[in-house]
């Protein structure tokens, strides 16, 4: 019974990621570039991700913290006002076509300045901070004019954040758009639901 509520709540939020040619998310910008285009072509692969068990805990832990932040908000012992799951986005221009850059932030903190939370859900702790996850918090902190990012990681070895105060210039974002290279990361097609029929996939790790 709950595991179909929580499967529901997975199929819910895919629901609300249907692709669009002229609408890049933040993560595709930070992944293969050829994910996109497999997503548009072979939706049927994306829905294994309902069911996966590390994407559910990392979703549980995600709600966890949010709502523990914002009763702590509430209760006066976060100097902040906060929402989560924040959606903007912005529209640039990519060799003459609109392009539009949308991103969902997990926690935006309001003060006198804004700063963003980007929580990382991991069953270990090595090679943090990631790469592409500091990628993205520079292009968070383009998208929702942050003064810097926490990216906040959550594993059973270590508990610990990191600060990302850089942010990303529009031509790094025109730049990103138009990058072909594919894999993005050398690990990347380990991991990738894509694997099972791409000719582009690397054996490297
Ligand atoms: S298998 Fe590798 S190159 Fe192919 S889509 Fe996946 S990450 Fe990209």
């Amino acid at each position: 019974m709950i595991q179909e509520l929580l499967y529901e709540y997975r199929r819910r939020e895919l629901e609300k990621h249907i692709r669009q040619e002229n609408v890049y998310w933040v993560t595709d910008l930070c992944r293969c570039p050829l994910k996109r285009i497999y997503e548009f072509e072979y939706p049927e692969l994306i829905l294994q991700e309902i069911y996966n068990p590390s994407y559910i805990l990392g979703d549980l832990v995600h709600l966890g913290l949010e709502e523990l932040l914002k009763q702590l908000s509430k209760e006066g012992h976060l100097n902040y006002d906060i929402d989560v799951e924040v959606e903007n986005e912005k529209e640039i221009n990519v060799d003459g076509k609109k392009i539009k850059v949308r991103g969902r932030a997990d926690i935006l903190l309001k003060g006198d300045d804004v700063l963003g939370i980007e929580i990382k859900s991991a069953r270990g702790d090595t090679g943090m901070p990631h790469e592409h996850h500091i990628l993205q918090c520079k292009i968070y902190s383009w998208l929702f004019d942050t003064s810097k990012f926490i990216l906040l990681y959550i594993t059973p070895d270590r508990v610990t954040e990191y600060e990302v105060k850089e942010r990303a210039s529009e031509d790094d974002i025109v730049n990103l758009i138009k990058d072909t290279r594919a894999p993005r990361w050398s690990w990347e097609c380990r991991y990738c639901r894509f694997a099972v029929l791409c000719p582009f996939k690397s054996l490297k790790s």
